[in-house]
């Protein structure tokens, strides 16, 4: 089978590469062989979001401070508020209504009722710009009884610490009771798959309405809408207040819309998005990478004028880790690693962990190299690569957006 390019892994990086390429008409196919980090992600993107422990305010104007392995720096930091931009547009192209700019972080507002700093997020969820200037004085916040994903009270507390005046309500619909039946249901997914239909969100948006009393806005958990916006759109008619979402613990709906809204766009534009299959190794000739060989196909190798490694970092196993050694397992690509597995963690959850920064090696292109020489025709994009720090940097998803629209614009360019 061939086709203009080849993408490993079909997560955020994966699909917005693939997306920029279909766009400018390539024949693009994705191998994705399972769930993706987005399932973490509950509606905000982060460009970046701290250095050394300090919160950036300004992402733009903080990035050519970074070191020079950090993807943004190989990618060129002048170029960064292009493609923010653009990811930004490409999101809002595929129906992911976002909002935020690129020049200032905003707040969003985690599970625990935390606050911390996003470039983008989603408009139905709680944004704060300005935390001298909160966008309503007094919250209802509507706790759906029995539910599993939103730890209340700690969210009720955290948003009163905001400066929030919090009134907590607790209510129930027959379809929340039904499913209660079975605990383990009480699940954000769950939810969102029954509390769809109009009738449902209407009985929602009555309980909504009985118990608001004189809130300025009110606050429900994200469960609405596992693959498009239309049922947060019908509630927010339905409810007579500003109606806002609070990102549950995951797996969380957001993130699955996310994925969901980008797979179908991709392939609306005619990508071949082959779910569930995985790539298992590569075939080179000289510094080409000739052909991906994937679990299903078996014989029938991928060919490509060109390929991209997205395959995401250890949790999705685009990393592994044995004893001895952190490795690349579908080429055995070069990574940029500590050798001595002492230096691999520290003790200490929060403390700043080596391996997070872990990742294949790349040139300035984001080509990737097999022992020393570089790959012409193959580029990693996203959490696969080396030197940041989703975690402690807060710059995960913006990493992985735009170094897979600056792979896609080297891809085009080299034609
Ligand atoms: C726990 C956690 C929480 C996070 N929370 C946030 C947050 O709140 N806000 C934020 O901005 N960012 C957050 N991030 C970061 C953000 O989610 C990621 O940086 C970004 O989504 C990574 O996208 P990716 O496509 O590079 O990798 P991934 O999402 O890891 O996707 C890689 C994909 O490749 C597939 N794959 C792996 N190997 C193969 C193979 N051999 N063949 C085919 N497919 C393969 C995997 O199954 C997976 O689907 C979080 C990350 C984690 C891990």
């Amino acid at each position: 089978m061939r086709t203009d390019t080849v993408i490993m892994g079909g997560g955020l990086s994966g699909l917005t590469c693939g997306i920029a390429l279909a766009k400018r008409g390539q024949r693009v196919t994705i191998v994705a062989s399972g769930q993706s980090t987005l399932l973490f992600n509950g509606g905000s993107m982060e460009l970046l979001g701290n250095i050394d422990g300090t919160p950036v305010t300004y992402p733009l104007e903080t990035i050519a401070s970074l070191p020079e392995g950090h993807p943004y720096r190989k990618i060129g930091a002048d170029r960064i508020a292009s493609l923010a931009d653009e990811a930004k547009q490409l999101l809002l192209d595929a129906g992911i209504n976002v909002e935020g700019d690129a020049a200032a972080n905003h707040w969003r507002v985690t599970p625990m009722g935390v606050a911390k700093h996003a470039w983008l997020t989603l408009s139905e969820n709680l944004r704060i710009d300005d935390l001298k200037q909160l966008p309503a004085r007094r919250l209802a916040l509507m706790c759906i009884r029995g539910f599993f994903d939103e730890p209340n009270s700690m969210l009720a507390n955290g948003l009163k610490e905001l400066g929030f005046e919090v009134d907590k309500h607790e209510f129930t619909t027959d379809e929340i009771t039904k499913l209660r039946r079975s605990p383990s249901e009480m699940r954000a997914a769950s939810l969102a798959k029954r509390l769809s239909s109009n009738n449902a969100l209407q009985r929602i948006a009555d309980q909504v309405n009985s118990l608001a009393g004189d809130a300025d806005m009110v606050l429900l958990p994200s469960v609405f809408g596992m693959s498009d916006n239309d049922s947060y759109d019908i509630l927010k008619n339905m409810v007579n207040k500003p109606l806002r979402l609070v990102a549950t613990l995951p797996p969380s709906v957001a993130g699955s819309r996310m994925q969901a809204m980008l797979r179908h766009y991709f392939m609306m534009l005619g990508g071949n998005y082959l779910m569930g299959d995985s790539a298992v190794k590569g075939t080179l000739e000289g510094d080409r990478l000739t052909t991906i060989t994937t679990a299903k196909l078996g014989d029938m190798p991928l060919r490509a004028d060109n390929f991209v490694l997205a395959t995401g970092s250890f949790i999705s196993r685009g990393l592994v880790a044995d004893y001895e050694r952190v490795y690349e397992p579908v080429m055995g690509l070069d990574v940029d690693a500590d050798k001595d597995r002492e230096q691999w963690t520290r003790f200490g959850v929060l403390e700043p962990q080596a391996y997070s920064r872990y990742g294949v090696t790349t040139d300035a292109t984001l080509r990737c190299a097999k022992q020393g020489k570089t790959i012409a025709n193959l580029r990693a994009i996203g959490s696969v690569l080396s030197g940041h720090d989703t975690v402690k940097m807060g710059d995960g998803t913006g990493v992985s957006l735009l170094t897979a629209l600056a792979a896609a614009h080297g891809i085009l360019s080299d034609k």
